[in-house]
Formats: C-alpha cells, structure tokens, sequence
C-alpha cells in the first residue's frame, strides 16, 4: 500500500495534473474528446495518438498507479519485444509512456473504478465511478486489460489474517524481501520466474507445488532445476501448503507432502502466485458484447464495439486473431484513434502526416520538430 502510494506520488510530483483531485474538490464534473478506462500501457499510448490529432484524453484507473500489468505485476521484470528496446524493464516502460503523453496533458481518476456509463442524447457518455467522480466524453475507451486484479487465493483457512502481514499475492518490489526467508507456492511462470530472480534477492527461497510438473516456459523449469541442484532453491513437490503459523505476522507455513505428516517451514514470507483471476467487472453489464471474458470488437475496421463511440483495445478485446500483447495494444490504439477523430468531426479531412515531417505539438505550448534537412550546394 505504502509502496503504490509512494509510486502515485511520483507520478503526480513528476508527470501530470490530476484533474480528478480539483474536479473532486470543486465537485465538477470531467469533461473531455476521449476516456480512457485502464491506465495501462494501451491507455496511455492512446494518449499520444489522440494527442497528435489535437484530441484531450482523461484516464480512469482502479489502481493508484498507472502502468496496468507493467506497474501492478511485473514492474522489475524485463520485457524483451517491445520494438526497437531490446530489452526493458515493465516499470521502466511505465515511465517512459507518461514522459511520451505528457505534453497532452492527460488528465487522471486513479484508485477510482469505472461502474456505470449512461449514453446521451446526443451521442456523448457520463462515465460515473465507485467513488461517484462524474466524466463526460464524446468518445469511451475500454482499455481495461484484464479488468480489476483479483488474484486467486488458496483455501487456506487463516490466510485473510496474514496478508499484508506476510502474505502477499503479488511482488511489487523485490527489494522488500532482501536478506528474508520466502516461501512461494505455484506451478506457473510467476512462481517459476519470482523464484529465480529472487534466489540473489532473498536468504532463502522454497518453492512448492502441488504436482511435480510445471507449467512454465521451458527454459524457466531449467533454471529452477539448476538453482535446485546447486542448493540455492528447495523444491518440496507434489505438496501444499494448508496452513499459516504465526501470530500477528507469518513466522512458518505448514506443508502437507503427499502422504506425509504435516511440517513447518519457517519463512518470513508466503507468497502464493496463482495467477490473477480476470474480471471484466462493472463494464460487463454495459451491454457490450462480452465473448469469453474479452469485449467482442470490429478488428477489420477501428476496433469499435457494438456501441457505436465506444472502443475496446488492448488486452480487453476480443476478434479472431487476437493477441494479448502490449504492440498489439498500441497498434490497436492508433486505428481506434483515427476512427474516434471520424466519429468526433465527421466533416472534416485528416491527412495522416508522420512525426518526422508534421512534429509533435503538446497542448502544453512545446514543440518537437525534426531539424531542417541541410542541403548542400554543388558547386
Ligand atoms: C508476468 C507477465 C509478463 C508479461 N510479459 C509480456 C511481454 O514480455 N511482452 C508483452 O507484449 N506483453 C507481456 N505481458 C502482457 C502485457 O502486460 C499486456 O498485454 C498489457 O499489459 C496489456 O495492456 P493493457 O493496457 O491493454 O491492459 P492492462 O495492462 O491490463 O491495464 C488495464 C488497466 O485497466 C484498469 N481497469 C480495468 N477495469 C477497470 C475499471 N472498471 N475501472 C477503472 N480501471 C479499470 C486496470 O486496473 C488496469 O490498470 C505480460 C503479462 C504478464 C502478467
């Protein structure tokens, strides 16, 4: 908690203006070209494209932090396709999107959810939140990833007393756990993926699993056999944890091996990494079309939903083809943005022109231009 809201803070001291916090103080209502409902890396890249076509984007996010999966998830974990980075950190990537949008000027609601829309007459949104912030825009775009984080928890009886108290089911920072004892359950690439990096992080690192058999990439199931056979990671398989010991924080987690007594494990930390249970939540009673979980969209054309002026792109959507990835999302981004420009003035002509040529003009009164070409004379 400390640490997103030290991560807000950031944000807010570095980057952007959080409208929401004058709008709720002068209890206004928002007003804005396009809402963007998910703060990850396709709803802040949407900013950009709007941005170059003079259009003003604000952003909702149920967490305190924008970034989405980036900054929720896996922000020290490196990201290795993200075109022309060879390799960069979630978290990293995080920054740099908001040192990309900000001259747009993007306005913020965070650790606010979007819970009803209700279409006007003519044809704009109000967009209410959980904690009643009101926003109204011609254009809404669902750029809601998996929809708000609930991680699966295991049937552990005690376990709600201890989180936060020893319990985490997401690492935020590893360099919370330097020099700590830590026990991670799971058969999947978090569990696999943590409990590699954080063999040089923490003084003890036991993974468990219910089955001997992982369900990770190859190539991380390799490294947890080589960390095992050179001591640095005790593996206990087919086994679960059943029970959490300690009294106001964890000290110990009780293990049940496959018929075998109960034993303890001592640690300061049980981190179970299940993986996130996706929830659409509110927007699936938009009267969207939902397609397994997923905002069913026209990929042959702009991205738009059965709604007309309300988009869905990103991890969010669905249509045949699809990938979840973040270059699928910003490619997403800018289609639905051209289209959004259509929708919003329907009589006038846009001519594409490249950053190169046209520059970039922020709504804060800078402007990146490309120098001139030099041309030399012949003599
Ligand atoms: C461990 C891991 C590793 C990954 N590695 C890669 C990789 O190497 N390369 C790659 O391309 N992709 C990778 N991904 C996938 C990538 O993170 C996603 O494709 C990307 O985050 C999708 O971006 P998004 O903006 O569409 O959604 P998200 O990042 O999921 O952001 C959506 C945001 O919407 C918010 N939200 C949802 N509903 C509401 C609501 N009702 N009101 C307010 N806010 C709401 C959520 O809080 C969230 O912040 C990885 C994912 C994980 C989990």
């Amino acid at each position: 908690m400390l640490q997103s809201l030290t991560r807000s803070l950031t944000y807010i001291k570095d980057l952007i203006r959080i409208q929401s916090y004058e709008v709720l103080k002068n209890k206004k209502m928002i007003t804005t070209d396009i809402l963007i409902i998910g703060a990850g890396p396709t709803g802040l890249f949407t900013v950009f494209e709007a941005g170059l076509l003079k259009l003003r984007c604000h952003l909702i996010d149920a967490l305190p932090q924008a970034g989405g999966q980036c900054s929720e998830i896996y922000p020290k974990k490196p990201i290795y396709d993200i075109p022309a980075y060879p390799e960069i950190l979630a978290g990293d990537l995080t920054h740099k999107l908001m040192e990309q949008i900000k001259q747009f000027e993007p306005g913020f609601t965070l650790g606010e959810r979007a819970e009803t829309i209700d279409k006007q007459e003519d044809g704009t949104f109000i967009v209410t939140t959980n904690k009643g912030t009101e926003h109204h825009a011609k254009i809404v775009a669902i750029a809601g990833g998996l929809g708000s984080f609930e991680p699966r928890k295991p049937p552990i009886p005690n376990i709600a007393d201890f989180e936060d108290k020893g319990v985490e089911y997401i690492i935020r920072d590893p360099e919370f756990y330097r020099n700590k004892k830590v026990v991670i359950s799971g058969g999947g690439d978090s569990a696999l993926d943590w409990s590699i990096f954080l063999t040089d992080v923490a003084s003890s690192v036991t993974l468990i699993h219910r089955r001997n058999e992982f369900r990770g990439a190859l190539d991380s199931v390799d490294k947890v056999q080589e960390l095992k056979d050179a001591g640095k990671i005790t593996m206990i398989t087919p086994a679960e944890v059943k029970g959490i010991v300690g009294t106001d924080k964890v000290t110990g987690v009780s293990v049940v091996k496959k018929g075998e007594e109960p034993v303890t494990i001592n640690t300061d930390h049980f981190i179970p990494l299940f993986g996130l249970s996706p929830k659409l939540g509110p927007i699936a009673n938009w009267g969207l079309e939902i397609e397994k979980n997923a905002i069913k969209v026209d990929n042959s054309l702009d991205y738009q939903t059965n709604i007309p002026g309300i988009y869905a792109i990103g991890d969010v959507n669905t249509y045949p083809g699809k990938l979840k990835l973040i270059l699928c999302g910003f490619h997403e981004a800018t289609l639905m943005c051209q289209s959004a420009y259509k929708r919003i003035f329907p009589d006038k002509k846009y001519v594409m022109k490249y950053t190169t040529v046209g520059g970039v003009e922020g709504f804060d009164g800078t402007k990146k231009e490309a120098p001139k070409a030099v041309v030399k004379k012949i003599e």
